[in-house]
């Protein structure tokens, strides 16, 4: 297949045009009308085989994830999304991949409004890649560094879920539907992070594992954190686990995609409003406190001293 017509093909099952697009793909760049008054937001995530999927992963849900990802970049930052750029290094020119891999990324590009409005193609290894561009209000983006000492520590969904999924998929044992679904097709938290705007003091999307995750948001606002291990919120499926290993994956699981975020107190009310208006779970897990490192407790309070971080590029065996 020719480049011209992988672009092409692209082009039928994903939506190029929309607001403020003036010019999509067909020339060297993308010409876009950003509304009046509004920030503009960017990210980028690149997947690369053997690092962030198999090879013979399903296209549908590569399409799905590689846009999902970045959306929930945006949701973090309580963006809303508007235009996409997509990266594909391709071992080979497949048009059954090429349609199965479009249908999943016009599909969750079309439920958030997205437009694919440029990107690049080539052979070579199998990687994806997505720039996305949202816009927020000036001055409302949703940071990692505004969390304040005697904020409470919150999460959305269920902590825990995909890193079992892979788990499970890794040993060459059945994932039920639910559990593949949850590292497969994670659903970004976009409406969640609009409405979060003026509620959280800070905010980041659970791509890392929830140490991890907070972990940063910690360290760019200069608090500590404590979190109740009790309250972390669990699926049916990791409730069935030894205590051990339901809390490694829910400390330490990554591709969740949910949102952590930090709020004053009395905004809970608010908040528990929010998330059954868009019918999401939302889990009060800790508060913020002075200090530097997040501290675990069990439900008898006593200290617990997670020996799992976190699972990092390149610090582990998984880079
Ligand atoms: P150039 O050689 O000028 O960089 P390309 O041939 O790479 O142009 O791309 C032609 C057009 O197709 C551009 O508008 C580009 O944005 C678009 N395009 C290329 N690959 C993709 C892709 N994977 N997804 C979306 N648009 C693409
Ligand atoms: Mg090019």
């Amino acid at each position: 297949m020719a480049e011209f017509a992988l672009i092409d093909r692209l082009a039928r099952h994903v939506p190029t045009s929309g607001p403020g697009v003036r010019l999509s793909l067909g020339d060297d760049a993308a010409l876009l009308d950003p509304p009046a008054g509004q920030e503009l937001v960017a990210c980028t995530d690149t997947m690369n085989v053997g690092v962030h999927f198999l090879d013979d992963s399903d296209p549908r849900s590569l399409g799905h994830k590689v846009l999902a990802v970045n959306l929930s970049d945006l949701a973090a930052m309580g963006a809303r999304p508007c235009w996409a750029l997509l990266n594909l290094s391709l071992p080979r020119a497949d048009e059954a991949w090429l349609d199965a891999f479009a249908q999943g990324f016009g599909d969750l590009a079309r439920q958030f409004q997205v437009c694919l409005v440029g990107g690049d193609t080539c052979s070579g290894a199998f990687s994806l890649g997505v720039t996305l561009l949202g816009t927020v209000p000036p001055g409302q983006a949703l940071r990692r560094d505004g969390a304040r000492v005697g904020d409470r520590v919150f999460v959305s969904g269920t902590l825990g879920d995909a890193a079992l999924a892979l788990r499970k998929r890794l040993a060459g044992g059945k994932v039920d539907a639910r559990l593949g679904e949850a590292l497969d097709r994670p659903r970004p938290q976009v409406a969640l992070g609009a409405g979060l705007r003026p509620l959280a003091t800070a905010c980041i999307d659970l791509s890392d594992g929830l140490l991890a995750d907070l972990g940063h948001v910690v360290c760019a606002s200069g608090v500590g954190a404590r979190l109740s291990l009790d309250r972390l919120p669990a699926s049916s499926a990791l409730r069935c686990l030894p205590e051990h290993e339901r809390r490694s994956l829910q400390l330490g699981g990554g591709e969740d995609y949910g949102l952590c975020f930090t709020a004053a107190p009395e905004r809970e009310g608010e908040i528990q409003a929010l998330a059954a208006s868009l019918n999401v779970t939302v889990t009060r897990i800790g508060s913020i406190e002075a200090g530097d490192a997040i501290r675990c407790f069990l439900e008898d309070g006593s200290e617990f001293h997670p020996g799992d971080a976190g699972w990092e590029h390149f610090s582990q065996d998984a880079s």
